[in-house]
């Protein structure tokens, strides 16, 4: 029914993969995944992968996106890759701010918000991943940790930036962990992210998209994917598995 809103799933291959797998695993989600089905899938790929993908995935109905970006338009920046870069290959997405990133390499919260606007500039829909510390949830600031990644933007480039934007809420002790947050923990804090937005631009949020990241599964994905609040997931581990990744899929 039309008024059945699309789920979108994520998948994150991270730094995994090769030609030859690559092509086998996309050969498996296409020969699985119903174009008419209620899901939208999207594939985000190393970036020498993006050539490959972009061939794999021409006219299927499958979109696919990078994993970082740039903050610089061009220039003198030694191993960067820009947004006009991507769009090359025909990418309509691009992750921004995954913890593993902004862990590793210190990313602030303005350096986050400065690629964001970069993909939004450039036509690219930002996967903006936010969340909160093991230590962040168990002193209860979880909130005030989310509330400030977003609030960052909205305070650098308005919140009318989140318009057709993702925000995908991935709690750091949740991912790769093999223990997701719970439906009603992902709920609570999806409120919170819409909330938080529609105070400062309600036409806004009514357009944004929020995922769930984090130890999705083909067994969890049923409840998480099915809460009206959470509008699809990000899936790391479980995308480098054709059968796990279509039963994700399907879950709703
Ligand atoms: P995971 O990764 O599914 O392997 O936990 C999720 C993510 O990093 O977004």
């Amino acid at each position: 029914s039309p008024s059945i809103p699309h789920k979108l799933v994520v998948a994150n291959w991270k730094m995994h993969g090769n030609l030859a797998r690559n092509q086998v695993l996309i050969k498996e989600y296409l020969q699985a995944l119903n174009p008419l089905a209620q899901t939208k899938v999207v594939v985000c790929v190393p970036y020498p992968y993006l050539a490959q993908i972009q061939i794999l995935l021409a006219n299927t109905g499958v979109a696919w996106g990078a994993q970082n970006l740039a903050k610089f338009e061009q220039g003198a920046h030694t191993g960067e890759v820009s947004a006009e870069m991507l769009k090359d290959f025909g990418a309509q997405y691009v992750i921004i701010g995954h913890s593993e990133r902004s862990t590793a390499y210190c990313e602030s919260d303005e350096n986050i918000a400065e690629k964001f606007m970069m993909a939004k500039r450039h036509g690219l829909t930002p996967i903006l991943c936010v969340g909160e510390t093991l230590l962040e949830r168990e002193a209860g600031v979880m909130t005030r940790v989310v509330g400030k990644q977003l609030e960052t933007i909205i305070r650098l480039f308005g919140a009318g930036a989140f318009a057709e934007s993702i925000v995908s809420y991935e709690p750091i002790w949740a991912i790769g962990t093999g223990l997701a947050a719970s439906a009603e923990q992902a709920v609570a804090m999806h409120q919170f992210i819409r909330d938080t937005v529609a105070a400062a631009d309600s036409a806004a949020a009514s357009t944004l998209k929020i995922l769930y990241g984090g130890s999705v599964n083909p067994q969890n994905a049923v409840q998480l994917l099915n809460q009206k609040e959470i509008d699809g997931a990000l899936v790391g581990r479980c995308s480098l598995d054709a059968e796990q990744f279509i039963k994700i899929c399907q879950a709703v």
